[in-house]
């Protein structure tokens, strides 16, 4: 059984818990660097950025973490989380503390919008067949991609779903809904690296 972590500072880590419980892997929560040894991947939800990056100030998890991430451990980041990752944003409002990078895109962070101007759109992924219905919420735009980064998914002509090597970004939030099928893939990718 793969063993997956979710960030669990902040933000929606209960409902990436529920989808991977769900779909047979073994979950832990990860707040401290202590939670990281033994884990194949980990995911980091959606929530509030710059809450995250306070909360886990002081407990040497993100320094830790982020050199975890670019020895190669499989990591998805969604909305917040993909924030935490990107080597580059379009604004300094996190300047001063730490967060993981190991992506190479550039994030503008609440791009799409405030909380009430959320919205689910219908988008095509590399992959799958037939479309899954994206939810954003105060959502980070994706800027630019690196030429290592594989774009899985798009949104009025913005990526919206992308991969490089171990690492996958959503600035959605795939984990509401029912529908797993973004989890089953990155499950199964992992699958097939462990
Ligand atoms: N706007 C949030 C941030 O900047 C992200 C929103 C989300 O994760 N739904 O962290």
């Amino acid at each position: 059984m793969v063993r997956v972590g979710v960030l669990a500072l902040q933000g929606a880590f209960r409902e990436h818990l529920s989808a991977l419980d769900f779909l047979g892997a073994e979950t832990r929560r990860v707040t401290r660097p202590e939670h990281l040894p033994g884990l194949d991947a980990i995911v980091l939800p959606g929530g509030e950025s710059s809450a995250m990056v306070r909360l886990a100030a002081g407990t040497g998890l993100f320094p830790v973490l982020g050199r975890t991430i670019r020895a190669g451990l499989p990591t998805f980041g969604t909305c917040a989380g993909l924030i935490l990752l990107a080597d580059r944003l379009g604004d300094d409002s996190l300047d001063g503390y730490d967060r993981l990078g190991g992506l190479d895109v550039t994030v503008a962070r609440n791009a799409y919008g405030r909380q009430r101007e959320s919205f689910s759109a219908p988008v095509a992924i590399t992959g799958l067949t037939g479309d899954f219905t994206a939810t954003f919420i105060r959502a980070p735009r994706i800027l630019d991609c690196g030429p290592g980064v594989e774009i899985l998914a798009r949104h009025d002509g913005h990526p919206v779903l992308v991969r490089a090597a171990n690492v996958w970004g959503a600035s959605f939030h795939p984990e509401l809904g029912e529908d797993l099928r973004i989890h089953a893939e990155f499950l199964h990718h992992l699958g097939a690296a462990v």
